[in-house]
């Protein structure tokens, strides 16, 4: 069977990491979260870690340079051979650039970028009622949306929920002001590639979660095509 090698795009907060979770479940595939996987380097105190959390705190990109050569090589390890779902990468032209490249290099190709579109009013709406579970950042709540069982504890484990320091509002402002001049142009050009298929983020996860599936079943029955 051919591989999906998917790209999830848009504003933080669409729901992208509740999404590539799902989807996970549904295609068995890797789902590589850049934003995960630097803060487990913040949480461990890497030095990877010291440095990526300055911009992380800030709500600011952390450079290319510590962040493309990492996803590279994890698209080429053995578990990403049959797909992948990158959530939170590429987030500029550079390093939408160094996947293409490195894909190249592995005779592989994308398969879509799967864009989910949320207004930003929304965003903030969404991401400073968020907490996460202090141990698995994908147990995710919401305190109107979505709240625990008992106030800050996670469901699921017990663990203590959190809010992450970049989900305060004057951070969240300045992320989607990121957002939107270093990763909205890679709308139009993964557009141009004939890569983009837009979902609508407005809505609930389960009902988001029922258009991504299909999408890639569609394309799954494309690739064998
Ligand atoms: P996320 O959980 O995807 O919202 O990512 C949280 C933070 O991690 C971002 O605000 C950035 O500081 C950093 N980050 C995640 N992915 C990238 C990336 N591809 N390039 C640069 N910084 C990133």
């Amino acid at each position: 069977m051919s591989e999906l090698n998917l790209i999830l795009l848009g504003p933080p907060g669409a729901g992208k990491g509740t999404q590539a979770d799902r989807l996970r479940d549904d295609f068995a595939m890797p789902h590589i979260s850049t934003g995960d996987i630097l803060r487990a380097q913040v949480a461990e105190g890497t030095e990877l870690g010291q440095e990526a959390k300055r911009y992380m705190d800030a709500g600011d990109l952390v450079p290319d340079e510590v962040i493309v050569g990492m996803i590279t090589d994890r698209v080429a390890e053995g578990d990403a051979r049959d797909g992948f779902l990158l959530d939170g990468f590429p987030r500029n032209q550079k390093q939408a650039e160094a996947l293409s490249e490195a894909l190249n290099g592995l005779e592989r190709h994308l398969t879509a970028a799967l864009l989910i579109e949320v207004p930003d009013d929304e965003v903030v709406r969404r991401l400073a009622g968020r907490r996460v579970c202090v141990k698995n950042p994908g147990h995710i709540y919401h305190v109107d949306f979505d709240p625990p069982k008992h106030e800050d504890v996670c469901d699921q484990d017990g663990s203590r929920l959190i809010q992450r320091d970049d989900d305060r509002e004057e951070t969240i402002r300045h992320r989607l002001e990121v957002y939107h001049t270093q990763t909205e142009p890679l709308i139009d050009y993964y557009d141009g590639k004939g890569l983009l298929r837009r979902l609508d983020g407005r809505r609930g996860p389960d009902e988001v979660h029922a258009h991504v599936r299909a999408t890639v079943a569609t394309l799954r029955l494309e690739e064998n095509l």
